[in-house]
């Protein structure tokens, strides 16, 4: 229905318009020209959407539960732009992957600096983390962000140009029980979330040194299969062949099954790293299963990397998020030698799940009193009233608009206050107020001083007063 209305107002808006603007000379200013006379569209760009007000219970729900786990982890909250120079995603993500190549919104500043939109937010970490000198602080360093990043991806189900990350990210230790203990982050925020159905898939893809005698033979192997390939593997082949692991056309899924695997090529070091990581997610008995196809399509990563996957709706499978070890990344911004391991939530899709399992969305605490007025003097009165009690901490509705008292009442009555407290125009003359017992539907007036002990005692008996307020929205 959204749709069609928005189709409608887009037709009336063109309509308006005076036919075709003449084609304008070149430069900036014709430029600027043209874009003002353009029809507005009502909706966003391509890929990006509204989350209104009825969505929100379910954005809260993830808010509230992130705000509650990263402290309890020890990870400190860090914000960081959502724009950086472009460079510094291109070295870190690497060229030749999609999200470099294809997704990236970059674009020049007008003091003609090269610029992107994040595609993710690791990068723009490490950079605050070697920028701050975080190095010098005890280690490991954790940090936890939240916020947009930008792709230009093919929108589809649950994917958005414009989407939402919960981003963990920890430094400075190179052991594998912080990988699990990631992955057990994970698994209980997925809990506290109420999917419940969730396997990990885990991989690990060996450092620069093993990697590079695996790639030589990955190589090799997609060469004599080469035919069978995809036009875009094709060309991954000379620019980042590990990819061509998770490509998802049915010709290169069957060419990669019989490929050889990281696992089976990794060097001591990352053989010890990964058979540790096993050893403590079957400990804390963790869903997980090997995934050697798993390759994650970033450059930085290295050992590790895992995948978040919901399981349920006959076999098919989203993934909700994932990440990874990226032990050499600091070190190659220019930072010192740092190992490190993060992973993302991609709130969008957990969302989305949450609504297909029907697990509880937050619920806001719902006002128990309201404040009807009628005449200017009673609705001056009654702002001071709502500052007075909104100040204890009581939770309070109103419409302070031009309606009836009527349709005030109604307005009440739909909210489903137990109390409405009227100031009509004889009252605020008076100073007294009406109490209404929205319940029983008996009143009693009393004055105006009075309110705030006759309303705590009402409320008293219940528990009705709400905590002072607590910021916990972000
Ligand atoms: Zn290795
Ligand atoms: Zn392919």
């Amino acid at each position: 229905m959204a749709r069609t209305a928005t189709k409608k107002v887009n037709r009336i808006i063109k309509k308006s318009l005076p036919k075709k603007t003449k084609t304008l000379p070149r430069g900036n200013k014709a430029v600027k020209k043209k874009i003002v006379s353009e029809p507005i569209l009502m909706q966003p760009p391509r890929g990006m959407r509204d989350i209104l007000p009825a969505e929100q219970d379910y954005w809260n729900r993830v808010r509230m539960v992130l705000d509650k786990e990263y402290p309890k982890y020890g990870f400190g909250r860090i914000d960081i732009p959502a724009v950086e120079f472009a460079n510094l995603f291109v070295r870190s993500i690497g060229e030749g992957t999609d999200v470099i190549d294809k997704e990236m919104y970059s674009f020049l500043t007008k003091g003609k600096d090269k610029v992107a939109l994040r595609p993710e937010m690791t990068a723009g970490i490490a950079r605050a983390y070697i920028q701050h000198g975080m190095n010098v602080l005890s280690k490991p360093i954790k940090l936890f962000s939240i916020g947009p990043v930008y792709r230009y991806d093919r929108p589809q189900e649950g994917r958005y140009r414009e989407h939402f990350q919960a981003n963990f990210d920890i430094f400075g230790e190179e052991d594998a029980v912080l990988d699990a203990q990631m992955i057990q982050l994970a698994h209980r925020i997925m809990l506290n979330l109420g999917i419940k159905e969730v396997q990990f898939q885990i991989n690990s893809i060996g450092c620069p040194s093993c990697r590079k005698e695996y790639l030589d033979m990955l190589v090799s192997y997609f060469e004599s299969k080469k035919k069978k390939l995809c036009k875009t593997c094709k060309s991954r082949l000379k620019t980042n062949p590990l990819r061509i692991l998770d490509c998802k056309e049915d010709k290169c899924v069957q060419v990669s099954a019989t490929a050889p695997q990281t696992v089976d090529h990794l060097c001591e070091g990352c053989r010890n790293h990964f058979k540790n990581l096993l050893e403590y997610l079957d400990e804390l008995e963790l869903p997980y299963a090997i995934n050697p196809q798993l390759v994650r399509g970033l450059d930085y990563y290295t050992r590790t990397v895992f995948e978040i996957w919901s399981v349920g709706e006959e076999g098919k499978r989203k993934s909700l998020g994932g990440g990874g070890r990226y032990d050499k990344l600091v070190e190659s911004l220019g930072g010192e030698p740092t190992p490190a391991i993060g992973f993302a939530l991609g709130l969008d899709r957990l969302i989305m799940e949450m609504k297909r399992i029907k697990a509880k969305s937050y619920e806001s605490p719902k006002p128990r009193i309201f404040i009807a007025q009628l005449g200017n003097l009673a609705k001056k009165k009654s702002l001071k009233l709502f500052a007075n009690l909104e100040k204890e901490g009581i939770l309070l509705a109103e419409s302070f608009g031009r309606g009836s008292l009527k349709s005030q009442l109604r307005t009440a009555n739909k909210l489903g206050v137990e109390m409405t407290i009227i100031i009509g125009q004889k009252e605020a003359l008076d100073e007294t107020v009406i109490i209404k017992n929205m319940v029983t539907g008996t009143q009693e007036t009393i004055p105006q001083e009075k309110v705030l002990n006759a309303v705590k005692k009402i409320l008293k008996n219940k528990p009705m007063v709400i905590k002072k307020r607590k910021v916990t929205n972000k």
